[in-house]
């Protein structure tokens, strides 16, 4: 009996518990201190009346024998499938209900999609990034290459003189916009050199679009299928998550277009047989919740949460331009990344800002060797604690300037 050895090069993923550790730790030594949390990724706005409304409905559904569902569509309900279609098209994006597939989220389909590729695959990923790109890859044993963010190219890497792709032989290509940890957005000129990249050199992009619904600036690119030419070499990955505060009640979509082909294989065929294979659906109570969030209703009600996390940006923002410091997003994203004052390496600044100001962010380093002394403040906390954050911030950063 062998197991995966490859599992065995991963690094342990420490930061989170480093963070909640040294978090503890002072909270035991001053038990009267106020805490406030800008780390985290997750959200803080309850779910829409919307979708909570859409979902009782749903769970009543299912308690009589005429309009109970048991197994489901592997690839989603059609009415949410439709939904999501209507969704596209309104960014200008005409789909297929048959290249939409519904899943419990972003992350599994994000590490799920390479059961489809060859293990030889050179994949490149940015550097600093979303750790699941770099841990799935990892687990299957393909050769990495990383590309470059830093504050030269404003965390957003090109096919360009800043990123040695030119005698690299890439397969597989990570972009994700608005980018987690950054908040940094790939413009349209920008995403079509990517797009032609791909294309030329016959690889495939796999786009994380988690955060699209931040994007409030309408020349940005939402949806890479914006770009010309990017059915035929790009994968979209989506969430409810960010979008409708669906982080622990599950369900994403992942878009495949027919006009994907490599290999000579349809890849859309290709992860319909994974799918069918080893997924089973999503619950019909979550995707009616879902379905609601493309409603008039739904999006009114979203947009006003999506509006809240962007004004919390937007102190965070505004707070740091008064001390002059550095950083990227905040503007069309709930991530802000900042470079840590007089250069300070980011766990030291961590410490800082814990210990003077009661003010726990994350350190760059946790998302790759370049964001060592960069530092992410998370939009998703309630106002009041933003405010309160910021304040605290600025104080003690004025302190050490
Ligand atoms: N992609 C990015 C860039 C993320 O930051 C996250 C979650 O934080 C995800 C995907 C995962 O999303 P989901 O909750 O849909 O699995």
């Amino acid at each position: 009996m062998k197991i995966n050895k490859n599992y065995l090069n991963l690094n342990d993923s420490y930061l989170f518990s480093e963070i909640a550790q040294k978090v503890r730790d002072n909270s035991a030594r001053n038990p009267e201190k106020d805490i406030i949390r800008l780390g985290i990724g997750d959200v803080t706005r309850p779910l829409v009346p919307a979708v909570i409304n859409a979902m009782q409905k749903a769970v009543l559904e299912m308690s009589a024998s005429d309009t109970f569902r048991g197994y489901g569509e592997e690839q989603g309900y059609a009415f949410l499938r439709h939904a999501i279609r209507g969704h596209y098209e309104k960014k200008g994006v005409t789909l297929n209900d048959s290249e939409i597939f519904v899943s419990d989220g972003a992350k599994s389909d994000l590490g799920n999609i390479l059961d489809i590729f060859s293990a030889d695959n050179t994949v490149l990923i940015p550097n600093p990034v979303y750790p699941v790109y770099v841990d799935t890859n990892i687990m299957s044993g393909r050769n990495i290459v990383y590309m470059n963010g830093n504050a030269g190219n404003n965390f957003l890497p090109l096919p360009d003189k800043n990123v040695n792709v030119k005698n690299i032989n890439v397969d597989i290509i990570y972009l994700c916009s608005p980018n987690n940890p950054t908040g940094a957005v790939y413009n349209k000129d920008q995403l079509r050199l990517w797009v032609n990249y791909a294309l030329e050199n016959d690889a495939i992009i796999l786009f994380d679009a988690a955060y699209e619904a931040f994007i409030q600036d309408t020349t940005l690119p939402a949806s890479i299928y914006q770009i010309d030419g990017a059915k035929k070499c790009a994968i979209e990955f989506c969430s409810f998550s960010k979008t409708a505060g669906f982080t622990g009640t599950r369900c994403g979509y992942t878009v495949i277009p027919h006009e994907l082909v490599k290999d000579r294989t349809s890849l859309n065929k290709l992860w319909l047989r994974r799918q069918t294979t080893k997924f089973n659906g999503v619950s019909y109570i979550v995707q009616r919740g879902a379905e609601a969030v493309f409603s008039g209703e739904g999006m009114t009600q979203i947009k006003k949460d999506i509006e809240y996390y962007l004004s919390n940006a937007g102190i965070i923002a505004d707070a740091l331009g008064s001390l002059g410091i550095w950083f990227t997003g905040g503007q069309n994203s709930p991530y802000i990344w900042l470079k840590c004052p007089k250069n300070m390496p980011s766990w030291d600044f961590f410490d800082y800002l814990l210990e003077k100001a009661n003010v726990v962010g994350t350190p760059g380093e946790g998302f790759g060797a370049n964001g060592a002394g960069f530092f992410r403040l998370s939009a998703f906390g309630s106002r009041e604690n933003v405010i309160t954050a910021m304040e605290r911030f600025s104080r003690v950063v004025r302190e050490l300037l």
